[in-house]
């Protein structure tokens, strides 16, 4: 009786020794960096079977390396590294991981982005797609998709690198980078860049199967009915669903005209249509005169220059190129212009038809070529409701639609020694 008792405790000891052994074996294998120690002195540890990661101090830290360590199964280390930007830090864990913190380490909301900058990551969403995905981009629905309204922000996630803000964007599995300098007020951050207006990128396909073309509205801006619903706001709408420009030649009457709309909300039009990559042009003060009528320079030059002065006074805006009245121009007027002149090639003769029909076969029944350059009048109800067809059908196209600026850019003429600007071929 004693002997057996003695037996069965040699067991339960033998068996107990075991487990232990065993369980030193496997602490030994999963704890094996146990010692190591963070390069910060005031680092908190958090530790699982097979993850060691340091954090500083603060639950915000605690997530993180939690969210690190999940799913480690090889033992690892994980150490941050500490990066000064201004009155923030970066915390990054190798390329991985990274989240900004102020210096007692209080996690920033950086996913309270403003409205603006969801779309200023938008634009770069597109820009990307145009660079890297051009078998996707070309596709008028599926740029739609990509405005800023329809993109899921809610598991983007946003890091730092160099003067860039980079966002991931699981829902199109894409890294986009915008600028700091732009998006740094967006994002409630000051990573001391001086204030800069934003202009969407813009990316130049040099594919030929991408014809580059130039749109441009002359006779505007519409003002002069409740806004919301003039031809003139159509247009821009319509540019920004597919990712298209255009160069407006204003009128500067017109520009300056406050009868039904207020300077606040011309600003904020003006404003937000640059944003998009629209561009705004001179098509005289008064629309008044051909300027070949004019003999004396000075009157040539005011009145070339009037919406010129103004867009700088007014929108701290410069004015690239202008559109003589009719197109009607000569020498004298050249040596007389502060800025070059912008012609046409192909005439929707918008102004003539006033029939969307006709406008739209006028446009895409012709074979358009790379540098060409299109006018419309977004004065005309009918323009609008045209261009809402000719944009997409253009894009599917392939054609890239871009300003005035942009298309000299991409066909490398330089703005500051041309006289005029037909076409590709008819130039000076
Ligand atoms: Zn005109």
């Amino acid at each position: 009786m004693k002997k057996r008792r003695l037996n069965k405790s040699v067991l339960v000891i033998f068996a107990l020794s075991l487990v232990i052994l065993l369980g030193l074996v496997l602490f030994n294998t999963n704890f094996s960096f146990i010692g190591k120690k963070s390069i910060h002195e005031d680092a908190r540890t958090y530790k699982t079977r097979h993850c060691l990661a340091f954090y500083p101090k603060g639950e915000n830290g605690l997530k993180t390396a939690k969210q690190i360590c999940k799913g480690v199964k090889d033992d690892r280390i994980f150490d941050y590294t500490l990066i000064p930007y201004g009155d923030y830090y970066q915390i990054s864990y190798g390329g991985d991981y990274r989240y900004f913190t102020d210096k007692q380490y209080n996690l920033l909301k950086i996913s309270e982005v403003s409205d603006d900058g969801k779309k200023m990551i938008s634009d770069y969403i597109r820009y990307t797609y145009k660079k890297e995905r051009p078998e996707q981009y070309y596709n008028a629905e599926f740029l739609k998709q990509l405005k800023v309204e329809n993109i899921d922000f809610s598991n983007v996630t946003y890091s730092i690198e160099q003067e860039f803000l980079k966002c991931h964007v699981p829902q199109h599995e894409m890294d986009v980078y915008v600028p700091l300098k732009y998006i740094q007020k967006e994002i409630n951050m000051n990573f001391g860049f001086p204030f800069e207006l934003y202009v969407k990128p813009t990316y130049i396909d040099t594919n030929p199967e991408h014809p580059i073309i130039a749109l441009t509205f002359d006779d505007g801006p519409q003002f002069s009915y409740e806004k919301g619903s003039t031809s003139t706001e159509r247009i821009v709408n319509t540019l920004y669903d597919y990712d298209a420009c255009g160069t407006f030649y204003v009128i500067g009457d017109k520009l300056q005209d406050r009868d039904v709309w207020s300077d606040y909300q011309v600003y904020f039009f003006l404003k937000d249509s640059i944003n998009q990559g629209n561009e705004y042009a001179s098509h005289t003060q008064t629309h008044t005169y051909s300027l070949t009528e004019l003999s004396l320079k000075d009157d040539i030059y005011e009145e070339i220059n009037g919406p010129i002065d103004y867009m700088k006074e007014f929108m701290e805006y410069d004015i690239k190129t202008y559109r003589p009245v009719s197109g009607e121009f000569n020498s004298s007027v050249v040596e007389a212009s502060p800025v070059p002149a912008i012609l046409w090639d192909i005439d929707s003769e918008d102004w003539y038809t006033r029939d969307v029909e006709e406008i739209c076969a006028q446009i895409l029944n012709q074979k358009l070529d790379s540098g060409d350059v299109l006018i419309f009048h977004d004065i005309y109800d009918e323009t609008a409701s045209a261009i809402e067809k000719i944009v997409p059908e253009l894009v599917n196209r392939g054609y890239q639609l871009v300003s005035v600026s942009e298309l000299l850019k991409a066909q490398n003429i330089d703005i500051e020694n041309l006289k005029y600007y037909y076409t590709p071929n008819d130039y000076e």
